[in-house]
């Protein structure tokens, strides 16, 4: 385990990323967007679209006056119609696929729960913890959120980033988490599958981070978990 009894003391919230974290999309990202597509008569591999997809995901916009990192319901908006149009050039109708899916992840039916979240969240809950939700997600998580039995008592802890005006790994970003918590950055320990934005982003704004390696890709130099449940082996 990556903290100890004495060290988890002094931790009084958990906040966790949303995607790849609590949550996974369900159909996959590259089975929804290939579904997409062959609605318009387009035939694409998913292996195909799962690698466009990661090649254009972390292509950011950057504020001219707010610098990089900045973002709101809008950017966001933008941002994903251009992943779309990355990642789905052959389909005709551009406007009608991406509507598609922007509806289609903005909807629960769209995600799943990992299958150890309800019992991690409500075991640190029952030990006295705060949890919270803190994502790159735009405002549809919300919704997503409240239709995901797991996470429904959560949609008062969720802090998005096109609402604060940031993403990770912007500092910004979890001084908003921790001003939401109402506790220093000392008290509260990141958790989620993104060494950047979750486990070193968070360190350098002064909190704890611990990386969820669900892969099992590893790396020692990062206090990390395998599953949610480690969280539970200190509490
Ligand atoms: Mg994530």
């Amino acid at each position: 385990m990556a903290f100890t009894k004495s060290e988890w003391e002094t931790i009084d919230a958990i906040v966790f990323d949303a995607v790849g974290t609590l949550i996974e999309p369900f159909p996959s990202v590259a089975e929804t967007y290939a579904q997409t597509a062959l609605r318009q008569g387009v035939v694409l591999a998913s292996g195909d679209v799962k690698t466009r997809f990661h090649a254009h995901f972390r292509n950011d916009e950057w504020d001219e006056i707010r610098g990089p990192m900045a973002t709101d319901e809008a950017i966001e908006v933008r941002r994903w119609r251009r992943i779309v149009a990355n990642v789905l050039p052959e389909v005709p109708d551009l406007d009608r696929a991406f509507d598609e899916l922007w509806l289609h992840f903005g909807q629960p039916q769209g995600w799943r729960c990992f299958p150890e979240v309800a019992t991690v969240l409500q075991s640190l809950t029952d030990v006295g913890r705060t949890v919270c939700i803190a994502s790159n997600f735009d405002a549809r998580l919300r919704g997503v959120a409240a239709g995901l039995p797991p996470l429904a008592k959560l949609t008062g802890d969720l802090v998005i980033s096109s609402e604060v005006g940031f993403r990770k790994p912007h500092p910004a970003f979890y001084r908003a988490a921790c001003e939401h918590l109402g506790l220093a950055g000392a008290r509260v320990l990141w958790v989620g599958d993104d060494v950047e934005n979750d486990v070193a982003g968070p360190i350098r704004a002064g909190l704890r981070g611990l990386w969820l390696d669900r892969h099992g890709r590893g790396d020692s130099r990062l206090p990390q978990i395998r599953d949610l449940t480690e969280l539970l082996t200190a509490v």
